[in-house]
């Protein structure tokens, strides 16, 4: 899985966008960790986001 901000290859690879469909398979965007926070601090990013940021924070 590779970052989809700066390119390089995801460990733990993040959701950081949902690309809805009518039909077919889920697709979305994927980031590593730290562009996964990067994202998540955004204003406009998803109250899923931020909750998936923050169950990660309390695993680690
Ligand atoms: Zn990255």
């Amino acid at each position: 899985m590779t970052c989809c901000r700066c390119g390089q290859a995801a460990k733990a690879p993040v959701l950081v966008r949902r690309i809805e469909t009518i039909s077919g398979p889920m697709r979305g965007n994927y980031a590593c960790l730290p562009c996964g926070r990067w994202f998540g601090a955004r204003a406009d990013a998803p109250d899923w986001l931020k909750r998936d940021l923050l169950a990660r924070e309390s695993v680690r």
